[in-house]
């Protein structure tokens, strides 16, 4: 097992060393590392949605949702400014609780997650955060109650004008079972019909797997991405709940091929930093020929000693996923499909993907 380098000891320069060498902007390593690392700070908050500016690239904002309590972070917050030992690397201008809400808004109003099924009281995969937010997402079985949760929503909307919306991602780690998981988004069309929304419906999921229910949710969902909550590929049992796990890796590559071929945009979810490199490599390669959209790579966060222990074995986190970024853009670079970098609060790309940039200079 590699010896792993402290945490503390993380430097602008290795930063800047680490960035060269995996020929990424040191921006996109610095964003990296923070989402690895969190932030020490005087706010006790295990996770929090945060706005950074980055000193190098200060006209375009990130939301980063981090610990702000992580005492062994080498960024620290000092004021507004975020500091990586002696250098002030960025500028922190917002801080907000990251509670399991209702739904919310991104890229700028044209998409929105909803959180229906009381996502906060899911439990059973070692890396989830879950246990450590506060709550304030309901269980909504009804129409009329997802109807209300859009009636709420109106008023957060940039332009309070839900008809903008392009995307409705469902996030939900809590139906344990296919047959209400479909009609569940049954009615989220028909209530999403009801308001004039035509929004493709993305669905994260493990337990919709059947062609019959792929076929009901041709008919009676599309435009519709099914999002396979893949997350690992190795020690699944240890990591996942039962329901997850039960999707073994040998069954993903054909469950996404049947919904592909049932006419479902597919993809799948991945956390970076729970399985070895050579592991990834031949994970994301038999799925990725599968996938209509990029799949939403996340880094992965320990939020405790426990947490941490669950990393795979690395000298340096922020190595391995330099060294992931390029296994996975060999792989995903040919597809034509590219990060949305408004997709995942904790990606391994925000400048560039494999050289392109991906926001406007
Ligand atoms: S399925 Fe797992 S990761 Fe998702 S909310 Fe439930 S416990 Fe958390």
């Amino acid at each position: 097992m590699p010896t792993a380098i402290r945490s503390t000891d993380l430097t602008l320069d290795e930063v800047a060393r680490l960035a060269g060498r995996y020929g990424v902007p040191v921006e996109d390593a610095l964003l990296i590392a923070l989402n690895i690392h969190g932030i020490a700070s005087e706010v006790n908050r295990h996770r929090a949605r945060v706005r950074v500016r980055l000193a190098e690239e200060p006209a375009v904002p990130w939301m980063v949702i981090v610990p702000l309590n992580a005492s062994r972070s080498p960024f620290k917050l000092a004021g507004e400014e975020l500091l990586l030992g002696e250098h002030v690397v960025g500028v922190v201008r917002k801080i907000d609780a990251d509670e399991a809400v209702g739904g919310y808004f991104r890229d700028g109003g044209r998409a929105a997650t909803l959180n229906p099924n009381a996502r906060s009281r899911c439990v059973g995969c070692a890396f989830c955060p879950n246990t450590l937010e506060a709550a304030a997402d309901p269980r909504l079985s009804e129409e009329q109650e997802l109807s209300d949760l859009l009636t709420a929503m109106v008023e957060q909307h940039p332009r309070r004008d839900l008809s903008e919306l392009r995307e409705v991602t469902v996030s939900t780690g809590c139906f344990e079972r296919e047959e209400a998981a479909v009609e569940h988004l049954v009615g989220l069309r028909s209530v999403l019909a009801g308001w004039d929304i035509t929004a493709r419906i993305g669905f994260l999921t493990s337990v919709v797997r059947s062609d019959a229910a792929f076929a009901r949710l041709a008919e009676a969902v599309a435009p519709f991405v099914l999002r396979l909550t893949a997350e690992c590929f190795t020690r699944r049992d240890l990591l996942l709940k039962a329901s997850k796990a039960r999707v073994g890796f040998s069954e993903m590559p054909s469950l996404l091929q049947r919904a592909r071929q049932a006419g479902l945009g597919t993809s799948f979810t991945y956390i970076v930093g729970l399985d070895p490199l050579d592991d990834l490599r031949t994970g994301v390669t038999a799925l990725a020929e599968h996938v209509t959209e990029f799949p939403n790579f996340q880094v992965y966060q320990a939020h405790n000693s426990i947490m941490e222990g669950l990393r795979v074995p690395t000298r340096q986190p922020l190595e391995f996923c330099l060294q992931a970024r390029r296994e996975i853009e060999d792989i995903l670079a040919p597809s034509g499909t590219r990060p949305a970098t408004w997709e995942c609060y904790r990606p391994l790309w925000y400048f560039t993907f494999a050289g392109e940039r991906l926001v406007a200079a």
